[in-house]
């Protein structure tokens, strides 16, 4: 019983190395290692007009995954338009988050009416940035985020043409 007690610490240990070592290979392998040491102080997210948690820039950058949601509570754009770029994205319609093809199809709400985001992919968000630095400059550690929002906006294709966007 002991002994077997043993084995599963020790692959418990394996498989919890092997987690940690992807984590630094991916911030290596995306030339951006020293978003291993953003500690998630959410110092950066005050700063953010557009209600954007900078942080969630870092963990898109760390897991290699620029799909990754991330809060982005205050960019306003007409619900179809919101709808068009990710179907999936979470928005707020009174009280409540909705998706906006629930919001389309459940809630029947005018696709031209606008509304407001809550959690957007971490390549839509870049792409609403308005690259001001503010975050950047709250940073705690100095961590040169705008060098993640570039990147990710470079990754998602087309710029989106989001000129119509408004902040509350
Ligand atoms: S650079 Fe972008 S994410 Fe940072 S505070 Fe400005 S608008 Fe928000
Ligand atoms: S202020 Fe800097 S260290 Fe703190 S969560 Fe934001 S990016 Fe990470």
């Amino acid at each position: 019983m002991k002994r077997g007690l043993q084995l599963l610490n020790v692959a418990a240990m394996v498989v919890l190395m092997l987690f940690l070592g992807a984590i630094v290979a991916n911030g290596f392998a995306s030339r951006q290692p020293w978003s291993l040491v953003c500690y998630k102080c959410k110092a950066c997210n005050n700063s953010c007009v557009l209600g954007i948690d900078p942080q969630g820039f870092v963990d898109a950058e760390l897991a290699g995954n620029s799909q990754v949601y991330i809060y982005t509570t205050n960019v306003r754009l007409p619900l179809a338009q919101a709808a068009a770029l990710d179907p999936a994205m979470l928005i707020t319609v009174e009280d409540r988050h909705v998706t906006a093809r629930a919001a389309l199809d459940e809630l029947h709400i005018a696709p031209q009416q606008e509304i407001t985001t809550y959690r957007v992919q971490a390549r839509h968000a870049a792409q609403f940035c308005l690259r001001c630095g503010a975050c950047e400059k709250e940073c705690v550690l100095g961590l040169p985020l705008l060098r993640i929002i570039e990147k990710l906006r470079n990754s998602s294709g087309p710029s989106l043409h989001l000129e119509d966007r408004d902040v509350q």
